[in-house]
Formats: structure tokens, C-alpha cells, sequence
């Protein structure tokens, strides 16, 4: 459970019962706790890039949702759902290393129910059963013994015949989402890597084995449940830890329950403004960024990435379409890019 260094609480947070409940849990911790008068942050200290990493990662802000416009979220969702902002896990390869500013804090909202009621206005606009993403800008669960947001969400679904929920966690503590009606309205993909990726680069997160121990409980209690296998790296042994991956899952998973699972693999790619970003924070990271051995892409929105080559990719695509035939071959392959 995510225990805070300090605790950041909006005013206007104190106005909703579940600012009231966090306020006294948290004073009753002996957590520093700091008022603000509004959404804007103080008080997280650090002078190095490094350090206000650092320190950000170990702050919980708890606020008032204003904005409750959703962005969309296209191709997998139509909307994000803003239930968190921010994580408390340390990757160093993160999307939200270049979203979220010097001081990546955890940010929860207290107006939950308005969230909710809002979501439910997007799905009265058309015909179409509208897919919401909780997972954009966040990992929703290190927080959700806070604010059972997901509980609520996930509940809230169940009953809107055209709305479904779905989001992606590295994360273990499932077992309160277990016994909830969630009719199959709310999807749970876990995001999986061998234990040699997980122990360099994704500090801070539970281990392969105990994810997919979370992964197997959530696919026996019902709910529709897929794996995001990402950042795939290409390292020595990289064939052999990712056939372990997966024979290992096939071992926890019963064959019975394959037929639902979605797999979507993911192969390591960076910008430039992320590699600033990464070597900023954590400079003596192993992360692979050298440039020369990548090879540059050209992206939608005017910035490129560094890929694998085409060689290398397609001799990833292969292996992953042979192990996930040999193991899941009732399963549905999203995309291997
Ligand atoms: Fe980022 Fe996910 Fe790692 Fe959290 S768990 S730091 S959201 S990659």
C-alpha cells in the first residue's frame, strides 16, 4: 500500500466525505499533511531533478475534479475516465516521465460520484456502447485503498448497458475488485515483463510472479482480463525470459479461460525528450537509448521515436506469434508492434 511522505489536500476537498475520511486517516498516520487553498501544489521539496522526482513520487494529492470534460482516448478507448492522476510506481521508461512535470505527485479526487455522473452523459449522447480508459494517465490501483474509486467505478458500470470500463495495472491488490457485480462490464489487463525487466527498470512495482498470481484471481472471478506484454527489449537471454513469461502464465491461466484474453505486445521505443527526461532522473540508468542502434520513425505529431529495426521487429513478431500460438492459441492476439 502506497504510505505518502506527505499529503497534499485541496480545501474544497474537505467539503466531500471522502476528503473528511483521507484527512483524519492521514492525521491520524502522523502523515505531514498541507492545505491548499486551490488545485495549485506546494510544499514538495527537492532541488535536483532527481530529487524532485523522487519526492513527487512519495506525494499524494487529494483534490476536487474541475475539469470534467474527458479527452478521448482513441484507438483502444473512446474517453479517458480521470479517476487518478500520476503513480507511484518508478519505471524509468514511463510515458508520464515527460506529462506529468518535475514533481510527478499522485493526484485523487474526492468528487468521484460527479465523475461518474458525468460519464454517464457521454453515454446518453448516441446508440454506440462507449468504452472508457481509467488507466491513461494513471495506474489507478496503488491508490484505490484510499478511494475505491475502481470499486465504485467498476460497480457503477456494471449497470449501464451501454458503457464499459476497462483499465491496466502492474499492480496486486485485486482482492476487494473480486467479489464485485461487475456483469463483464469492465475489462483488466495487467502489464507483464520478465523478471530481469522488472527488477532494472520498473522499480517500485510487484514482481512477475506475483502479477500474474493478480492476473489469474481477476480471470477466475469473471471478468474479461488481457495482458499488455511492454516494453519488450531485445537483450541477451530475451527469448528465453519471455518464453518463461509466458509459459508461466500459461501455467496459472486454466485453458478453458483462454478464450477470452486479449495479448498486445509492445517493443521498446523512445524520444529524444524522453531519454533527456529519463537520464535527468535516474542517470545511471541501462536502459538501451543509443540512438545509433535504433532506428528513427517519424511520428504523427511532428516528433520521432527511436524503434528496433525492421529485422528486429519481425523477428519479434515472429517469436511472439509461436509462443503465444504454442500457449494461448484460443486467445486473441491484439497487435505485436
Ligand atoms: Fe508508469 Fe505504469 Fe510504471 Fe506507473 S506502473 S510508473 S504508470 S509504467
Amino acid at each position: 500500500m502506497f504510505n505518502p511522505a506527505r499529503v497534499l489536500i485541496e480545501k474544497e476537498a474537505l467539503t466531500y466525505e471522502l476528503g473528511q475520511t483521507l484527512y483524519k486517516q492521514f492525521q491520524d498516520n502522523g502523515t505531514d499533511i498541507i492545505l491548499l487553498e486551490s488545485s495549485r501544489t506546494k510544499g514538495i521539496p527537492g532541488t535536483s531533478k532527481k530529487e524532485k522526482y523522487q519526492e513527487g513520487k512519495n506525494t499524494l494529492v487529494i483534490g476536487v475534479r474541475k475539469s470534467l470534460d474527458f479527452q478521448t482516448c482513441k484507438p483502444s478507448a473512446h474517453f479517458q475516465l480521470p479517476l487518478v492522476t500520476g503513480c507511484i510506481g518508478q519505471c524509468e521508461y514511463c510515458y508520464l516521465n515527460t506529462q506529468l512535470g518535475d514533481k510527478p505527485y499522485t493526484r485523487v479526487y474526492v468528487n468521484i460520484d460527479a465523475i461518474l455522473e458525468r460519464a454517464k452523459t457521454y453515454m446518453d449522447n448516441g446508440e454506440e456502447v462507449i468504452v472508457f480508459e481509467g488507466a491513461a494517465t494513471s495506474d489507478p490501483l496503488p491508490v484505490e485503498p484510499y478511494t475505491h474509486a475502481l470499486e465504485k467505478t467498476i460497480t457503477f458500470f456494471a449497470h449501464e448497458p451501454r458503457g464499459r470500463f476497462r483499465f491496466v495495472t502492474k499492480y496486486t491488490n485485486i482482492d476487494d475488485l473480486l467479489t464485485l457485480d461487475h456483469r463483464g462490464h469492465t475489462t483488466i489487463r495487467f502489464s507483464i515483463n520478465t523478471d530481469k525487466v522488472i527488477k532494472s527498470y520498473e522499480h517500485r512495482t510487484p514482481s512477475m510472479a506475483n502479477r500474474i498470481a493478480a492476473a489469474s484471481k481477476v480471470i477466475d472471478a469473471g471478468y474479461p482480463a488481457g495482458f499488455i506484454i511492454a516494453p519488450v527489449f531485445l537483450y541477451e537471454q530475451w527469448k528465453t525470459d519471455y518464453k518463461q513469461l509466458i509459459k508461466a502464465l500459461a501455467e496459472a491461466i486454466p485453458v478453458d479461460k483462454h478464450g477470452g484474453l486479449t495479448f498486445e505486445i509492445i517493443s521498446h521505443r523512445y524520444t529524444t525528450k524522453a531519454k533527456n527526461r529519463i537520464r535527468d532522473v535516474f542517470p545511471d540508468t541501462t536502459l538501451p537509448m543509443e540512438d545509433e542502434q535504433r532506428k528513427f520513425k517519424y511520428g504523427q505529431f511532428g516528433y520521432g521515436k527511436y524503434v528496433y529495426d525492421k529485422d528486429q521487429l519481425q523477428e519479434l513478431k515472429i517469436f511472439f506469434q509461436e509462443q503465444l500460438g504454442l500457449y494461448f492459441s484460443r486467445s486473441d492476439i491484439k497487435y505485436i508492434i
